[in-house]
């Protein structure tokens, strides 16, 4: 597809990050903080930011089931950090009532590298479409705690998964829109083809 329109779910967090990559790399973006915005999109990106205030948003603005039945449906989706947790099936160690979206067959730990003190940058393979490296950075990112059928692992750090993929499902636990790395955007726009 030469110009996918893509959606940036943008409740809170990095959404600017991801739109100007997406325009990098030639695609049409939409912000997406009401049901009718996921209507005729190609994909979608949940960004970083903080999960719990994530979920509570699409409560509030009525998203959540618009998004499951979109993710359902087989729309495209790359969530980041974030973004990862709001997709995963289970969260280890959630907030206090918060829930995610349930469409990806993982278990994760929201803060599993620790504290924003913490963060870092590293060079991981990508063992997507296209075997090379990507440029991370990691900011109180998740990891993959637990794996279901079917969810191939496309990255790891300090042995642990950072990246997955189920089908439309693009999970990663860190951030390539701030490292200006378009490996995952292509492989979410490749899965648009
Ligand atoms: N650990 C954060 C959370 O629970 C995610 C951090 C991020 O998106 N950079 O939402």
């Amino acid at each position: 597809m030469s110009n996918p329109t893509v959606g940036v779910l943008a409740l809170q967090g990095g959404v600017a990050e991801h739109v100007r990559m997406l325009g990098q790399l030639g695609a049409q973006t939409v912000l997406v903080r009401r049901p009718e915005e996921l209507k005729q999109l190609d994909a979608l990106v949940l960004p970083g930011g903080e999960s719990s205030t994530i979920d509570r948003l699409t409560r509030i603005f009525g998203l959540r089931g618009p998004l499951i039945e979109a993710i359902r449906g087989g729309l495209p989706v790359l969530g980041t950090c974030a973004g990862l947790i709001m997709l995963s099936s289970h969260i280890d160690d959630p907030a206090p009532g918060q829930q995610s979206l349930a469409v990806l067959d993982v278990g994760v730990s929201r803060n599993a590298f620790g504290s924003q003190v913490a963060s870092t940058e590293a060079t991981l393979d990508w063992m997507g479409s296209a075997s090379r490296s990507v440029r991370a950075a990691f900011i109180r990112a998740p990891i993959v705690t637990a794996l279901g059928e079917g969810v191939r692992t496309l990255a790891r750090h300090e042995d642990e998964v950072v990246a997955v993929r189920q089908g439309n499902i693009l999970g990663i636990s860190f951030h390539p829109e701030l490292t200006g790395d378009t490996t995952v955007h292509e492989e979410l726009l490749e899965i648009t083809l």
